[in-house]
């Protein structure tokens, strides 16, 4: 892809079955990167899914790791990041979510705004990430369109402007309406592409035709001016309507993204925000994946480039310790294949070849000033292990195994003070899975688990914490950066402690940063 071709990263933001699989893949058969359906993921017809580079995946039919996928279209190269399905997996999808410029939120027609939506949603709103809607099963009885946007609006206090409009939906599904150019897009069982101006349509019945006009009349006196500056701030919200199976609408959809969705932006580092235009290369690790591929045991550090040009071989410092190193394996990943990659510039992922040097969250630079971009959110784990080694004896595989896995974010490790009893902390429990089944096999210790009841962590900000505040219920601990950490039960024994404690102030991690 040439080095002049502009640029735009995003990623899906949805809860799973809302049809994310289904519109990537279209996505992808528009812009020629892939030629058959059933490419991105197999998870149901028991195929060899191309994501499924864990053992763990293909066990369990899900989605764990990330991947990133390319297409050309209008002349604009589009980045998407795949995340994680499962919501065991959400902090890996937190952490890709940092490294893109726009999001894609997909939401389910018949189902609304879903629990993952929410969530996902909440780190894109904390971080300003511009996001596009695309309701999906237009082809099934879903909700009242005017429903999904009054819902949208409530739910995520964002305000909507919907691009195009359903006639009918389900069986009655005749067409979508485009409000900026008034032509309708006709839905055929075909699923070909067919667009004429409404003036010239004959087989929209009257009442049909009346609907459209009160809908749209409304939308056009009730609803909310458009604002390219309220979409690139996340305020305002595009919204499309569609059917990903049917191949319904991804393509206006995709014709209004590369207008819409934001270029590379500038990220803040070190204080000040590094413009992508900023001639000196400097980018951040935001995943670190392991064993991608059984054939070859290695470690892939997933770069953002945020600045500069990256070049295949050139030497870059690591900012977090200041070694200089030369980047000679760089890839681009598709699912499971991979390329190399010479050159690569801001908005686009690279994979690095690692040896062990980079932690999540790292910064590397072309020289000059060793910029650091701003620290991965850490979300607040809710399932906690107390973790020892079976065999202890193999201490130092434990150790090594623990602290590689940390650095790639697949658990958050606490201690205890004094013991310096270890930790562990997921968000959800199919992380402790990978955990366990990563540390047998790659490091060939087996784990003893003893699993605790709490269930929130909490900073603390201000204040210290003695030992005589604290208790089995409400337990302190260090972070990986030493900082204290407290351990509740519930809400009840957070509630209780803040009350009797005051001048202690806790945060859940989020705005520690
Ligand atoms: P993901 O979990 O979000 O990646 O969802 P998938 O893309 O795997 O889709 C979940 C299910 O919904 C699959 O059975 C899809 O075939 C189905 N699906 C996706 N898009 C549509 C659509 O537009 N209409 C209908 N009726 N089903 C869809």
């Amino acid at each position: 892809m040439s080095v002049d071709t502009p640029r735009r990263t995003f990623a899906i933001i949805s809860h799973p079955d809302a049809g994310k699989t289904t519109l990537t893949e279209k996505l992808l058969l528009l812009g020629g990167s892939i030629r058959s359906a059933g490419t991105v993921k197999g998870k149901k017809s028991g195929k060899y899914a191309t994501s499924d580079w864990m053992e763990i995946e293909k066990q369990r039919g899900i989605s764990v790791t990330s991947s990133v996928m390319q297409l050309l279209y209008k002349d604009v190269q589009i980045n998407i990041l795949d995340t994680p399905g499962h919501q065991d997996f959400s902090e890996d999808t937190y952490r890709t979510l940092t490294a893109v410029d726009t999001a894609v939120m997909v939401i389910d027609s018949v189902k609304g705004i879903e629990a993952q939506t929410l969530k996902l949603f909440k780190v894109c709103r904390m971080r300003g990430i511009p996001i596009l809607t695309f309701i999906n099963k237009l082809d099934r009885e879903g909700k009242e369109p005017l429903d999904l946007l009054s819902e949208i609006e409530e739910t995520l206090e964002m305000e909507t402007y919907p691009m195009n409009w359903p006639v009918g939906m389900g069986k009655r599904l005749k067409g979508i309406y485009s409000l900026s150019d008034d032509t309708i897009e006709k839905y055929n069982d075909l699923h070909e592409r067919e667009i004429t101006p409404l003036a010239d349509d004959k087989s929209l019945a009257d009442y049909e035709r009346e609907t459209l006009e009160e809908e749209t009349l409304l939308l056009e006196e009730a609803g909310n001016e458009f604002s390219i500056e309220k979409v690139r701030n996340g305020a305002l919200t595009p919204v499309f309507f569609g059917s990903a199976l049917a191949n319904f609408g991804v393509q206006s959809f995709l014709d209004q993204f590369v207008k819409l969705a934001a270029p590379p932006q500038p990220r803040k580092a070190s204080g000040e925000f590094i413009d992508p235009e900023r001639q000196a290369f400097s980018g951040f690790i935001f995943k670190i994946q392991a064993n991608m591929n059984p054939n070859h045991r290695d470690r892939i550090a997933f770069l953002r480039v945020c600045s500069g040009k990256f070049d295949r071989g050139m030497e870059v410092i690591l900012s977090r310790t200041g070694k200089k190193m030369k980047l000679n394996q760089s890839h681009s990943f598709f699912a499971s294949d991979r390329e190399t990659v010479d050159t690569a510039m801001p908005g686009d992922i690279v994979g690095i070849y690692d040896s062990g040097n980079f932690q999540v969250g790292d910064t590397i630079v072309g020289g000059g000033e060793l910029l650091q971009y701003e620290e991965m959110p850490q979300f607040p784990p809710e399932k906690f292990a107390k973790i020892t080694a079976k065999n202890a004896l193999k201490h130092k595989q434990y150790h090594k195994g623990i602290e590689q896995l940390v650095q790639e974010g697949t658990i958050q490790l606490y201690k205890t003070p004094y013991f310096e009893d270890y930790i562990i902390g997921a968000v959800g429990e199919l992380q402790f899975q990978v955990f366990e089944y990563r540390m047998k096999n790659e490091y060939k210790v087996d784990i003893e688990f003893n699993h605790m009841t709490h269930e929130l962590a909490r900073w603390v900000t201000k204040g210290t914490v003695s030992d005589d505040m604290t208790d089995s219920r409400k337990m302190l601990v260090n972070d990986q950066q030493g900082r204290s950490v407290l351990l509740f039960e519930n809400d009840f024994a957070l509630r209780w402690f803040t009350d009797k404690h005051p001048d202690v102030e806790l945060s859940s991690g989020w705005d520690i940063l």
